[in-house]
């Protein structure tokens, strides 16, 4: 994989954390993903390919930044997190695909690797950062997931933002459940398993893990799920286990794909659990989960995962998966395709 050294980029990240070198504080990292996918070279401008590196950029700094400074992972995922919630080019607040009824349905989670703690909100309409609410469940619930209309009244005693649902509108995403109702009427609903040669079935969640100087890992995941979902589908993003999660005395983790795979596999745990049982790294367990279990179902997509040395591993088993990180020497990457 190619790795860029954005520089000037990383000099302000750390001139804000103060006078401090990688070398005096304890190793901090972070990776974050925006959707994993048929994301082929050629479907890209240089113009589209340049504003989700510039995004992905943006948002992985900003997380980084914060564990500079000494934030907690937590903050640095949610920093990283919110950026791509805000902007229209991934599946996940402002951008989210449509369900059948052409409205925007949210799932988002959140767990911390030092206390196992965890929240999550599912099929939620009106609140502007579902990952902000995801934590908010965490930091003042007594419970773990919350979902639809009485994960919005929380969220308002929280006092988190909350919009229209046509707050998270967009054209691309529009076009997008048209032509995916239509191929799902030619099949006679049989399956919300699209052709990606003939659909543009990017998917686009977006998540983030990170490590602090704590020795703290975290992860979060936010989606507006899988274009044309109907009956009040939800995947794997909000479920602790499948779209998230962390542990430090293995590792931390966000996917992204097909959710029902994932939900199926119990992906992010699965990972964590070979690490933890069969002491192999985190590069080897996702790559055994994606190519060897995921795959050979017909479950599409990648992970993010980061364990408590700061090691960083994105396996992928689509065409490509928007991704980028800085490790613990500070090293930037940022990547789309297979290659870079
Ligand atoms: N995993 C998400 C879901 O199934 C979709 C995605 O990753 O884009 O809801």
């Amino acid at each position: 994989m190619k790795r860029l050294f954005l520089t000037a980029l990383l000099t302000s990240a750390l001139s804000m954390a103060g006078a401090a070198t990688a070398e005096e504080q304890a190793p901090v990292a972070i990776a974050i993903h925006g959707g994993a996918g048929t994301i082929l070279k050629a479907n890209l401008t240089p113009e589209q390919d340049q504003a989700y590196r510039d995004k992905l950029n943006e948002a992985v700094i900003a997380g980084y930044a914060v564990l500079k400074n000494g934030g907690s992972s937590t903050d640095a995922i949610i920093a990283a997190i919110e950026i791509m919630e805000a902007s229209p080019l991934f599946n996940a607040g402002v951008g989210a695909v449509y369900t059948w009824e052409a409205e925007h349905e949210l799932d988002a989670s959140i767990m911390e690797g030092d206390t196992l703690n965890a929240g999550a909100v599912a099929g939620v309409k009106t609140i502007a950062s579902p990952i902000a609410a995801a934590r908010a469940v965490m930091d003042h619930s007594v419970h773990v997931m919350l979902s639809g209309e009485g994960a919005q009244a929380f969220a308002v005693e929280q006092g988190l933002a909350m919009v229209e649902n046509s707050h998270f509108d967009t054209e691309r995403r529009m076009r997008a459940l048209e032509k995916v109702k239509a191929r799902l009427l030619e099949n006679d609903h049989a399956s919300l398993i699209v052709d990606p040669a003939t659909v543009d079935y990017k998917f686009g969640t977006v998540g983030a893990v990170a490590l602090d100087a704590n020795g703290n890992i975290a992860a979060g995941t936010s989606t507006g799920g899988m274009t044309a979902k109907r009956w009040g589908r939800v995947g794997d993003s909000p479920i602790i286990g499948a779209g998230t999660w962390a542990d430090n005395s293995s590792c931390a983790v966000s996917a992204t794909g097909h959710g029902e795979f994932f939900i199926r596999n119990h992906v992010a745990a699965d990972i964590c659990s070979r690490v933890k049982y069969q002491g192999v790294t985190i590069a080897e367990a996702g790559e055994t989960v994606m190519q060897d279990v995921l795959l050979p179902m017909g479950g599409t997509g990648g992970v993010i995962i980061i364990d408590a040395e700061g090691n960083i591993a994105m396996p992928f088993n689509t065409e490509g998966m928007y991704r980028a990180s800085v490790d613990v020497n500070g090293e930037v990457t940022v990547a789309i395709y297979k290659e870079n």
